[in-house]
């Protein structure tokens, strides 16, 4: 998709590179929007941000793009780990084993990227029980967005959703 989404996609290609791109270069202008956000947020924030939130992903179908779970992937909580695990019948141990590692920060995350749970059609084999983190990803329907502005600033370079929500946002603050 080479422009910015007003409607359904109506390809199967979201041109994750193009938005990436986009994203870097209104990096500079989308940091002070979201400085102003926090600043002096609107009375009906949060409602506004649901309501864009819910609006981009209409548009957006996250199977056609998989681009989080192909180059972010999630931290894993203990509870993610022990639901997981008995999904996939395997004892705790052998699954961290198997499929994660601790970072320089000390979370748990995958050991190798895109997510070995990623089906060669873009879906999630584990979707009932994955991690929390996936469900809450790109977290643009949280309340106080501003508050993880450093987060959707990131995420834009990685999800077009992320991208068209800050688009969108800036259109209603005008
Ligand atoms: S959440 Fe964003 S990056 Fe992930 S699949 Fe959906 S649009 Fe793509
Ligand atoms: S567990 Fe599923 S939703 Fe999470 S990164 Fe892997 S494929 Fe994506």
């Amino acid at each position: 998709m080479m422009k910015a989404m007003t409607k359904k996609y109506a390809t199967d290609f979201i041109d994750i590179e193009h938005y990436r791109d986009l994203a870097k270069q209104k990096q500079k202008e989308n940091t002070k929007f979201l400085i102003a956000l926090k600043k002096k947020p609107p009375k009906q924030l949060d409602k506004i941000a649901l309501e864009i939130h819910q609006e981009v992903f209409s548009e957006i179908d996250c199977t056609k793009c998989a681009n989080c779970c192909k180059t972010l992937g999630p931290l894993w909580t203990e509870a993610d780990i022990e639901r997981v695990a008995k999904f996939l019948r395997m004892k705790v141990g052998d699954f961290e084993k198997a499929y994660l590692r601790v970072d320089e920060d000390g979370d748990k995350v995958f050991q190798t990227m895109p997510c070995p749970f990623l089906g060669s059609d873009d879906l999630c084999t584990i979707y009932e029980v994955r991690p929390k983190a996936c469900r809450e990803f790109p977290h643009t329907d949280r309340k106080k967005i501003y508050q993880i502005n450093h987060l959707t600033l990131k995420n834009a370079e990685y999800c077009p959703a992320v991208y068209e929500f800050i688009e969108k946002l800036k259109t209603r603050q005008k």
